[in-house]
């Protein structure tokens, strides 16, 4: 495990350091910038080289030795296209990626051009810096990694509350995805989670489990976590500061393992499933990011959580579930359990606390992938400005996100059941399925109308083997950006 630390100076941090990384883009290094974060004579050194650095597309590093200490200079791409976050965030973080500062005594020191680019630059390196790990029984290594932020001039950059809270939430959600489902069940889910917010000011939780949510109309969870050894459930967290005047909702699907139920996936496509409450872990941070540095609005988190497992209870296809919304859903597919969740979810935290606002987070949808890739989410909004919103809050703060069409018109008809108001999966699997996915969410919302945002994060939530805490940073800054 690495610890954190935003040290206010580098004099005392440098000195126990094992490794020292200087980042910035190559417009910084051509100005001279090593030489307000080196001494003259290692400029000498390192310089000319990152001078050379071509870094027109992925950022380059160069390297030397000195007592004892390795020395690096990151020097960050020039190209950054306009869907891309002018923090160059993910190139810093692949770069980072290579130099194994876990377990270690670093130093990082980021060159920003712009004062914006703390967030997302803080997360790309704690992206570096995952917290779970099994490997070597109980003998982890400690490291600590002390970043700080210099401006082009050398004046340090003050790490605000909130980056801190957001990094640290984020981490928190890497490290929940990242945990195998044997040591992440729905009680131990729910358990982490009333963790992370234990201590925080205003705040009211409820947790509804097992038969109790049919009492209160959750169909849709009921069915996909009844038959798991450990029962499904819904956790609600309520943040309702005295001065609130604004009221969010968000909702994140908390599948903690997803076998596809007895719609089974193939044995290549059921590893990696651990993923599956990746929505759930990014709400959770987002919440907990907002709530910690006094977020002046009221907050309801809602997190669905359920095993979709094999067993003689397990739901089936050709049921007929009714819905917290009150709708029947034939299901013709169990492996889209997700989506009932999410529709039980957005219709409890819709109906009995009416936000003006709410968004939901779920690794929804494989066509994500094909649609919008490894790196951006897809957003889909029944309101131009949320979605306009998104995208900008996506670059901002390095966690990207593309939009997708939302026209519940053009995508009923894929749902059509003969004998329910709707199917759970589609007829035609090439017809804009992650729009289709949504459009199944939304109808069970709709009758209410609120401003709503969909952030299927199928792709950038788990990348090569890890979860990333993508959307704590997306999804909290999104609500601090509403006044
Ligand atoms: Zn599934």
């Amino acid at each position: 495990m690495t610890r954190i630390a935003f040290p206010r100076s580098l004099a005392s941090a440098a000195k126990a350091a094992e490794m020292i990384v200087n980042v910035a883009p190559k417009a910084l290094v051509a100005s001279g910038w090593l030489g307000l974060t080196s001494p003259p004579e290692l400029v000498a050194e390192l310089e000319p080289a990152a001078k050379r650095c071509a870094a027109r597309v992925d950022a380059e590093t160069v390297a030397t030795l000195v007592g004892g200490k390795t020395i690096h200079a990151v020097v960050l791409p020039e190209l950054v296209s306009r869907h891309n976050a002018p923090a160059r965030a993910e190139a810093m973080a692949a770069a980072l990626g290579k130099l194994g500062l876990g377990g270690k005594k670093s130093v990082v020191v980021v060159g920003l051009a712009d004062d914006a680019h703390l967030l997302p630059c803080a997360n790309a390196i704690a992206r570096c810096l995952p917290l779970f790990t099994r490997k070597g029984g109980k003998k982890q290594t400690e490291g600590q990694a002390s970043i700080l932020f210099l401006r082009a001039d050398g004046t340090p950059v003050e790490v605000t509350r909130e980056v801190k809270e957001t990094v640290a939430a984020a981490r928190w959600a890497a490290c929940a995805v990242d945990t195998h489902p044997a040591e992440m069940t729905t009680a131990i889910f729910a358990r982490e989670v009333k963790k992370l917010v234990r201590g925080l000011k205003h705040l009211h939780t409820t947790e509804i489990t097992g038969a109790k949510l049919l009492e209160q109309k959750l169909g849709g969870i009921h069915a996909v976590g009844r038959c798991a050894v450990v029962p499904p459930r819904l956790l609600v967290l309520d943040y309702r500061p005295p001065k609130a005047r604004r009221c969010f909702g968000l909702v994140g699907k908390g599948v903690i393992y997803d076998t596809g139920g007895l719609s089974l996936k193939a044995g290549a496509n059921m590893g990696t499933m651990k993923s599956d409450m990746g929505g759930a872990a990014a709400v959770a941070g987002a919440f907990r990011a907002l709530a910690a540095c006094a977020f002046e609005h009221r907050v309801i988190c809602a997190l669905p959580m359920a095993e979709n497992a094999i067993g003689p209870d397990a739901f089936r296809n050709d049921d007929i579930l009714t819905m917290h919304s009150g709708k029947t859903v034939e299901i013709n597919n169990t492996d889209a359990e997700g989506r009932l969740l999410l529709a039980d979810g957005l219709s409890y935290v819709c109906r009995k606390y009416r936000p003006e606002a709410v968004i939901d987070a779920a690794t929804l949808t494989g066509a994500q992938l094909v649609a919008t890739g490894h790196r951006h989410a897809a957003v889909i909004s029944n309101r131009e400005g949320f979605e306009c919103l998104a995208v900008d809050v996506g670059l901002a703060s390095g966690d990207l996100c593309h939009p997708l069409p939302f026209a519940p018109e053009f995508y009923q008809a894929e749902f059509k059941s003969n004998v329910a108001d709707m199917r759970n999966s589609v007829a035609d699997r090439s017809n804009a399925q992650t729009s289709c996915a949504a459009q199944f969410v939304w109808a069970h919302i709709e009758d209410l109308d609120p401003a709503w945002l969909h952030v299927d994060l199928a792709g950038p939530a788990f990348r090569d083997g890890r979860g990333t805490g993508y959307g704590v940073a997306l999804i909290s800054e999104i609500l601090r950006s509403f006044d």
